[in-house]
């Protein structure tokens, strides 16, 4: 449910370090937004769950919501780093060093996995505390799903769930390339999991968590409550 600018731009942030030359961070969420938008409303259009228009009730808003959250993003990657080195200076270790000596696979497996459960923890948490309720029921307030809606968040909402998910990975020193490969993930699944399409994992529903398993989250039948809190993987709530 979160993450869907602030992982990445956390990353990027660390890029920016080594190559000062790259993007401005506007335009960087200019083309983000494009790009996402292309890829889904196309996607949306062509192998459609349900009958909507593309600009449905509640999109400029949801529009508002993501330039809101890139730059609110930013603000928790600013909390992650400072924490990190906080912490580094306070407990005297330094990021970085076991999690990267491993096969770049099994780090991306372990990213996955740890972040997944992280999430997992935060937004069980979201829906049985009622301050964190507060919060994220503006994210459970779109009438209609599409890929927009993932982007639905309470400012206050993102900058916990990204520092609760993110100050734990990205202190455990995991390497560039399987961080890269998982926060492309994270935010193409959230945006799928949101997202109007009709699509059939398989065997692999038991695995990978799919947009008909968010969306049962978003449901508002009873039976349906504090279901699927999961953003990648489905074994966390069985
Ligand atoms: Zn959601
Ligand atoms: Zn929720």
């Amino acid at each position: 449910m979160t993450g869907y600018c602030s992982c990445s731009s956390l990353y990027v942030t660390l890029l920016h370090l080594q190559n000062p030359m790259s993007a401005p961070v506007s335009l960087e969420i200019v083309l983000g937004f494009a790009m996402f938008a292309l890829v889904f409303v196309t996607l949306e259009r062509f192998f459609p769950f349900r009958q909507q228009r593309v600009l449905r009730p509640g999109w400029m808003t949801d529009v508002l919501y993501y330039l809101v959250g890139c730059f609110v993003g930013h603000f928790s990657d600013a909390i992650t780093a400072g924490t990190i080195l906080l912490f580094g200076w306070a407990l005297g270790f330094q990021s970085g060093g076991f999690a990267g000596q491993q096969p770049e696979w099994l780090q991306f497996i372990e990213l996955v996995l740890i972040a997944d459960f992280l999430a997992y923890c935060y937004h069980r948490a979201c829906h049985k505390t009622p301050w964190l309720w507060r919060l994220h029921k503006v994210h459970h307030m779109s009438t209609r799903m599409d890929w927009l809606a993932n982007v639905r968040l309470h400012p206050l909402d993102k900058i916990l769930g990204d520092c609760f998910q993110f100050i734990p990975i990205f202190s455990l020193g995991f390497a560039h390339t399987p961080l890269l490969a998982y926060t492309i993930m994270l935010g193409f699944q959230g945006f799928l999991n949101h997202s109007n399409i009709k699509v059939e994992y398989g065997p692999l529903r038991w695995i990978i968590a799919s947009p008909t398993f968010h969306h049962w989250h978003h449901c508002c039948d009873r039976e349906a409550y504090d279901k699927n809190f999961a953003p990648h993987l489905v074994i966390f709530d069985f």
